[in-house]
């Protein structure tokens, strides 16, 4: 991970970062950042891998949906003051990438709470916008689809990645590129330098 590049361009386009070598490092960060809050979560793999259920829930409220499942959870999360999530892609060059089946995930980061803070790991970084969209694409979606069995052309044929499905299971409804945070929105994004998550 080269995070002075990650920096420059993240914070030309009025991001916030931060560098943690581990993930436990980012972990104690969040707990010692975040008291009294109401915290919503997007699913995320790397968000369960850092237990940030567990981290956070001492001295904060929590609505996440793996959790506590339902959509009244996923409304709760997305009306709380801080939402968590990791991204499908991140581009060196400065932009975010996501893809959601319901679309809470997507919503909530982009409008509702104060503050919203994405955990990225290692593996999630791609030298442009292009290779981002298809690492998402290609790497998060088919993991997430194995990850649920649901019965999709990726899940079925692994060796040929996402073939840009219509099936009716299909998982990727919504690609969202996050260019800057959006009006009145403090975005923060966790360079972790470590593989988390898909
Ligand atoms: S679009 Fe279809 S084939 Fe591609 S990753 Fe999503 S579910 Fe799988």
């Amino acid at each position: 991970m080269n995070y002075q590049i990650l920096k420059k361009n993240f914070e030309a386009h009025r991001f916030h970062t931060v560098y943690f070598k581990t993930k436990e490092e980012a972990a104690g960060y969040l707990k010692d950042t975040l008291t009294g809050e109401a915290i919503g979560f997007g699913g995320s793999m790397t968000a369960k891998e850092m237990k940030l259920d567990e981290v956070l829930g001492e001295k904060n409220e929590i609505f996440w949906h793996w959790l506590t499942p339902g959509d009244e959870t996923r409304k709760k999360a997305a009306a709380a003051s801080v939402y968590i999530l990791s991204a499908n892609g991140v581009a060196e060059t400065g932009e975010l990438v996501n893809i959601d089946g319901t679309g809470n995930r997507l919503s909530a980061s982009l409008y509702g709470p104060k503050k919203v803070i994405y955990l990225i790991g290692n593996n999630k970084i791609a030298p442009d916008l292009t290779e981002a969209v298809k690492r998402a694409r290609q790497v998060a979606c088919t993991k997430n689809a194995a990850r649920f069995g649901i019965k999709t052309p990726c899940v079925a044929n692994p060796d040929n990645g996402c073939v840009d499905c219509n099936s009716p299971a299909r998982i990727c409804n919504a690609l969202l590129i996050l260019e800057r945070p959006c009006n009145g929105m403090e975005v923060e994004l966790l360079f972790i330098d470590e593989e988390l998550g898909f």
